[in-house]
């Protein structure tokens, strides 16, 4: 896919004050420091695109971006900021839970994980709780250059291992690496083969 155009909308605090569309959208999540905003910036050849990670503490915000006329990509705000309170943690999941399960045209979640890391609790809990509510995702392993190739897909394998607990069928992978850009075309082929179905 050409990304031809790729516009900032619009901040949303919650579900409710996203903008009103038939368009599809795809959304992107993951710990904060995970490389979201590289990625979105790497997928959309636009550098500051995605600002890179907030301060903990800050309000955090859903953000829109218009593709080409024909789509939306989603930045939703790093889960697992250490030093948030507990208050503060419980409505941030109930800002993002709410967008994922109440947004009609929300079509693939995008987990990012880092590719170095063993399983976190905090990703494997979050995807076993999109599994069960249904909501079709996909997991972006980030980061791959940071390490060898065998050394990425071991820790791919360590993680399906993980899902494999829970699930019978995994979900749809991708290793990516923003710095050397691998991994773009297979994230937008995926995106316009599910926008064309
Ligand atoms: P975010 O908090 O998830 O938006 O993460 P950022 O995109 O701000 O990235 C966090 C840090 O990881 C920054 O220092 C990035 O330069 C670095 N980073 C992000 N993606 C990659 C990548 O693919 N390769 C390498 N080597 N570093 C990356």
């Amino acid at each position: 896919m050409d990304i031809k155009s790729a516009t900032f909308v619009g901040s949303a605090a919650d579900y409710k004050k996203c903008p009103e569309t038939p368009l599809p959208e795809y959304a992107f999540i993951g710990r904060s420091n995970v490389g979201k905003s590289s990625l979105i910036n790497m997928l959309t050849n636009r550098n500051g695109l995605a600002k890179t990670s907030s301060t903990p503490g800050k309000t955090q915000v859903i953000n829109h971006f218009m593709i080409n006329n024909q789509w939306y990509l989603v930045d939703l705000p790093g889960y697992g900021w250490a030093k948030v309170g507990q208050a503060q943690r419980e409505k941030f999941n109930l800002m993002i839970r709410e967008y994922i399960q109440k947004r009609p045209n929300l079509q693939c979640v995008f987990v990012l994980v880092d590719s170095r890391h063993e399983p976190q609790k905090i990703d494997v809990e979050f995807i076993e709780w999109l599994g069960n509510a249904q909501i079709p995702f996909a997991i972006i392993f980030t980061k791959a250059d940071k390490q060898t190739k065998t050394r990425t897909l071991a820790n791919v394998a360590t993680y399906n291992k993980q899902l494999k607990k829970t699930w019978a069928e995994l979900p749809q992978e991708f290793i990516t690496s923003s710095d050397e850009r691998t991994g773009r075309d297979e994230v937008l082929g995926y995106i316009e083969n599910l926008r064309l179905q």
